[in-house]
């Protein structure tokens, strides 16, 4: 099942926050993260394709048919929130079979199905239990098997990690990801974290204030950012504002560098990004891009080191990564610069 928002835009009554023309194709079988800082419009996109907000101007489709009008329960969608919103009153397998019951199947078959769903997220043995006396991992388990119990054409998980320790968050988002592909569930994930993003989505959309920035494979968001405002979203980098000289060339004020202007003219004024760990330590004295200047903050990290590097008259300092450090210079190969639109 194919999921669509076509230039979807939805404002709250009587507030001026909400999305604006939001394009979104989720792929079957895909699983796509939304992520954006709080309040970027993620929950919104989420409450509009499951039917709990009304009154957006654009499409939202469901394997080509038009939702509109359409109440949530006959949309199909299974949702998990942060919070996990089970019935306090049922136990562990009744909420899972609840959404069953109100679909018209059987006890004997809806307790079948619950089990057998039970079993998938590994609380077999909880199934007779409060899901009250349940750790927070167990019970967001219980509200992805309730989810996924009635073969949903859909899933929307909204920050579904965010309220458990990291440990415990690590765990249980390596098992959405197999559940997800072993459900083949069409999935909207959104969340805040970019390693969780990055990390389980196939493809991921940034956005900010209510609007969609790109939307990409994650590793096409790490290394071809549209914007310096996806770069800072996705990954650690620096930014050197410029304006570009010549072909090739880009003034960044403390040097002349030299990288791909090609989507520019001269006089335009940029961005130059650089990645931390394409920063490379004390290079010979001929090397392209090379900068003198001096360490300063070292972060140990195990395998690697982060550390600044504040070239000779530059005011802010280059964040570098790796296991050797500068001493007195750095270089960056022109390929590794990307200049963008400032
Ligand atoms: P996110 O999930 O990314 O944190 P939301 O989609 O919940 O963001 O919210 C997007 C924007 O809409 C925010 O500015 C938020 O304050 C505003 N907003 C959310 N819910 C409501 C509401 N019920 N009424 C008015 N404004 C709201
Ligand atoms: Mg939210």
């Amino acid at each position: 099942m194919s999921l669509h928002l076509e230039n979807v835009s939805f404002t709250y009554p009587g507030a001026q926050h909400g999305i604006e023309a939001v394009t979104l194709a989720v792929e079957p079988g895909e699983l796509l993260a939304v992520m954006g800082r709080s309040g970027s419009g993620k929950s919104t996109i989420l409450r509009l394709t499951a039917g709990l907000l009304n009154g957006y101007e654009g499409r939202i489709s469901i394997n080509g048919k038009d939702v509109a009008g359409v109440p949530v329960w006959r949309r199909e969608v299974g949702m998990v929130f942060q919070q996990y919103a089970l019935f306090p009153h049922l136990s562990v397998v009744d909420n899972v079979a609840y959404g069953l019951r109100m679909r018209g199947m059987s006890a004997a078959k809806r307790r079948t199905r619950a089990l057998d769903m039970l079993e998938r997220v590994g609380l077999t043995e909880h199934a007779g239990r409060r899901t009250t006396l349940l750790s927070g991992g167990q019970q967001q388990r219980v509200a992805l098997a309730r989810a996924l119990a009635f073969e949903p054409k859909v899933l929307l998980l909204d920050e579904p990690l965010a309220a458990l320790d990291a440990g415990i968050r690590q765990q249980l988002r390596d098992e959405i990801r197999s559940l997800q592909r072993a459900c083949g569930a069409t999935t909207l994930l959104v969340t805040h974290d970019q390693d969780e993003a990055l990390s389980l989505a196939d493809r991921v959309a940034v956005v900010d204030g209510g609007r969609v920035l790109q939307v990409d494979t994650p590793e096409r968001l790490y290394t071809q950012p549209v914007s310096t405002q996806v770069a800072r979203f996705v990954g650690h980098s620096s930014v050197m504002p410029g304006r570009v000289v010549g072909t090739g060339a880009v003034d960044v004020s403390f040097a002349m560098l030299f990288a791909d202007t090609r989507a520019f003219r001269p006089g335009d004024k940029v961005d130059v990004l650089v990645r931390p760990e394409h920063v490379q330590p004390d290079p010979p004295e001929a090397a392209i891009n090379r900068l003198g200047g001096r360490r300063t903050e070292v972060r140990y990290f195990g395998a690697t080191c982060r550390y600044d590097f504040v070239p000779d008259s530059a005011q802010q300092p280059l964040l570098c990564e790796g296991r050797q450090l500068a001493e007195h210079a750095i270089a960056i190969a022109p390929e590794h610069l990307r200049v963008l639109a400032a």
